[in-house]
């Protein structure tokens, strides 16, 4: 699969490719703070399908887990772009409003759900995480030779 993303100014652009290996609400603080009082909407992709275009301001800070985390965001139009972590650098974690409509991308899962706010409405059909979840499996190394 293939998707496109442009931020609201037109300044940041990205060609996405591969299928995520999550789409995740997540609940968190800082993500609250992101996405101006509920949730993020994230799209975990391999790091090697995304191709940015453009240029990102990022604001980094140490998790509980003391893990960096970075998110990045359009300097322009201040559009979320994509988080990563230096705990998983072959993922990035692509926010869904940043991907071109319309797609078939949707949400499987809600993390962090403990620090939701209490008028939060969370659907029951997504799998529930009151903190962080497990990592997603790594991808399958594409380009590799194989081991002699
Ligand atoms: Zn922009
Ligand atoms: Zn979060």
């Amino acid at each position: 699969m293939s998707y496109t993303g442009r931020c609201a100014c037109g300044g940041v652009t990205a060609t996405l490719s591969g299928t995520p290996v999550a789409i995740r609400q997540c609940w968190c603080r800082q993500c609250q703070q992101v996405a101006g009082g509920a949730h993020t909407t994230n799209a975990i992709f391999p790091a090697d399908g995304v191709a940015i275009t453009g240029t990102l301001a990022t604001h980094s800070y140490t998790a509980a887990s003391g893990n960096v985390l970075t998110h990045s965001f359009c300097p322009g139009c201040g559009t979320p772009v994509m988080a990563q972590t230096t705990a998983r650098p072959h993922f990035r974690t692509i926010r869904l409003g940043f991907i071109d409509a319309p797609h078939d991308l949707a949400p499987d899962t809600a993390i962090w759900t403990g620090d939701a706010p209490a008028w939060a409405v969370i659907p029951d059909h997504l799998e529930h995480y009151t903190a962080q979840p497990p990592a997603p499996p790594a991808p399958a190394p594409a380009t590799d030779p194989p081991p002699k």
